[in-house]
């Protein structure tokens, strides 16, 4: 297949090439296109056969449903069956933004969004070509992450090309993606308003407006028998081609954790990446050091971590350790990240 690929100006962006963005969209075509969090993959949401697409090309599983993106609150009505008081409330404070609601689903809306059950994942993003192209496209637009299923989720338009080069119909370089961790998850259709993914918007900002909000248990638990309430959330995500191990804990006994392990396995002839801060990246001397930013701004780690997980995959690394960060706040995203990527391999030190 043969995939477009455009320039665009991501403040500002050029009518004409959203509009052949959205005629793209029109045409059941897959479209690739930034948002604020990471680069999405994006069909029309609500023509099954051009969903079915994103599937195939990400060789995504087909019990993990899609979130579908609009670009106004008036344009969830048709789509859910009824719109929460909390609902109301987080829109009007985080939309457009990293936050993505699950509603009771209409009929109006494709099991293969859903992948078969009651509910619809929605969100808008904050993020000029994704809300223009959903506009000019005039449907909500299914987008998952734009990487091969398991891989870590695109940052830069060169990682798209990279995955599914071939495998699409267009991608829309708009830079890089400014938060880097996808949308949390919150899932209003319980008892309890709970956090399936955690993500760009924290916790605490939620419940600052929502003072029940939980976090599904299995985000923070490190045992593999809590089962997550979002289906996404069972699958090895975001997994660089390296074996990887986290290390958490005390800052000291991190970096001399890692230092130890790092000598091991050059000793035994194996090329060792080291996923470092700003305020640790010089205390290393063995092994290839990429620092992921800064602790004391962790939105900088975020905004980094997957570019640098695929830095290492570039420079065919045989084991990534990595430092692990304090859990709150965005720092519970990252760690989230990092526990999958690793396959849940983290050692407290
Ligand atoms: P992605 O867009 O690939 O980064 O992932 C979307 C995430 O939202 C996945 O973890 C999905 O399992 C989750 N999701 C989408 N729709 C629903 C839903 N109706 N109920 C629970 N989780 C959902
Ligand atoms: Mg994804």
């Amino acid at each position: 297949m043969e995939t477009r690929i455009i320039r665009i100006n991501e403040h500002n962006p050029e009518p004409e090439l959203i509009m052949e963005g959205a005629r793209y969209i029109k045409k059941g075509k897959l479209v690739a296109f930034p948002t604020e969090t990471v680069y999405g993959l994006g069909a029309n949401g609500l023509n099954e056969e051009a969903v079915r697409k994103i599937f195939a090309a990400k060789g995504r599983p087909q019990d993990n449903p899609l979130i579908l993106h609009i670009s106004k609150i008036s344009e969830i009505k048709p789509l859910v069956k009824s719109i929460p008081k909390e609902a109301e409330i987080l829109m009007e404070e985080f939309w457009p933004g990293p936050l993505t609601i699950i509603f009771e689903r209409s009929s109006l809306v494709p099991d293969v969004i859903t992948a078969g059950i009651d509910t619809v994942a929605i969100r808008m993003p904050n993020h000029p070509v994704a809300l223009e192209l959903i506009e000019a496209s005039g449907v909500p637009i299914a987008a998952p992450s734009a990487n091969t299923s398991g891989k870590p989720s695109p940052t830069l338009a060169e990682h798209v090309i990279k995955d599914l080069y071939g495998k699409i119909d267009m991608i829309i370089d708009g830079g890089a993606t400014g938060v880097g961790l996808e949308s949390t998850v919150l899932d209003l259709t319980g008892d309890v308003p709970m956090i399936l993914r955690p993500g760009g918007i924290t916790l605490e900002a939620i419940k600052y407006f929502i003072p029940n909000v939980e976090m599904d248990l299995s985000i923070i638990s490190s045992s593999d028998k809590i089962i997550p309430k979002s289906p996404g959330q069972k699958y090895r995500h975001y997994a660089p081609n390296a074996d990887m191990i986290v290390f958490t804990g005390n800052i000291e006994n991190i970096v001399e954790a890692i230092r130890n392990k790092a000598k091991e396995y050059v000793d035994s002839g194996k090329s060792v990446g080291i996923m470092a801060t700003d305020e640790t990246k010089n205390r290393y001397d063995e092994g290839i050091v990429i620092s992921i930013g800064s602790r004391r701004n962790k939105g900088t780690i975020a905004h980094n971590l997957f570019n640098a997980l695929r830095q290492f995959d570039e420079l065919g690394v045989d084991i990534i350790l990595s430092e692990g960060v304090e859990t709150g706040s965005i720092g519970t995203a990252i760690m989230n990240r990092l526990k999958k990527s690793s396959g849940g391999n983290i050692i407290e030190v």
